[in-house]
């Protein structure tokens, strides 16, 4: 079978994005999460390869340039960017990927690959969005102040997405995002590949 689903996830940062995703791969390991090309340095604990291709501003723009990314954004003053070939062959192999990506990339990604499902995750209120990028400890005041403005405008195309997800209680959220993969894979154009076997089977005379 070939041609896996690709899903993309966006929210502003804060709303627990990365934990969901991450929580969600190890309930679904079919799905592989897409490592992308960053200008931002590195945080505390961030490898190259696993979290973020780590490279600088003029190599990221003559990959521009090269066309090697399927879609590419400024987010919060650095550049980001997820590669064509990675992703699409994967994609050809009949394996679902994962974008965790900003509004920008999901509207680019969602023009070249209509078939996307596309989600947004949503904090459950403001004064909670600002206490958990608070205390996630790991980016500097004036970067936290800057992710906090930029919030409103992610949020404002939430509408653009295929389904809205509020991550309030952590458990809920994550039951909510399994329930759209596995709605995904029973679509019957999926699932009639899945199981042609047994629908042979079944009207066999
Ligand atoms: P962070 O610096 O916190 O890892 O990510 C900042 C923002 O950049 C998040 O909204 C994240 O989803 C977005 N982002 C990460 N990788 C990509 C990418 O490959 N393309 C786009 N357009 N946005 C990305």
């Amino acid at each position: 079978m070939s041609d896996g689903t690709l899903f993309v996830v966006a929210a502003p940062s804060g709303a627990g994005k990365s934990t969901l995703v991450n929580a969600l791969l190890e309930r679904e390991p079919q799905i592989s999460l897409s490592v992308s090309h960053t200008t931002r340095p590195p945080r505390v604990g961030e490898q190259y390869g696993r979290h973020y291709f780590f490279v600088e501003r003029p190599d990221f723009e003559r990959e521009i340039a090269e066309g090697i990314f399927l879609e590419h954004a400024e987010v919060h003053g650095n550049l980001y960017g997820t590669s064509r070939t990675v992703v699409e062959g994967k994609l050809t192999a009949g394996g679902d990927v994962l974008l965790e990506i900003d509004w920008q990339g999901a509207r680019q990604v969602r023009k070249g690959k209509p078939d996307c499902v596309s989600v947004f995750i949503l904090p459950p209120s403001r004064p909670e969005l600002e206490r958990r990028l608070r205390g996630r400890g790991s980016d500097a005041p004036e970067v936290i102040e800057r992710r906090l403005f930029n919030s409103r405008e992610e949020i404002a195309h939430a509408h653009e997405f295929d389904y809205i997800i509020v991550n309030d209680r952590f458990e809920d959220a994550l039951a909510d995002l399994q329930a759209i993969v596995r709605a995904v894979r029973l679509r019957s154009a999926w699932a009639c590949k899945r199981h042609e076997a047994l629908i042979e089977e079944l009207l066999a005379p």
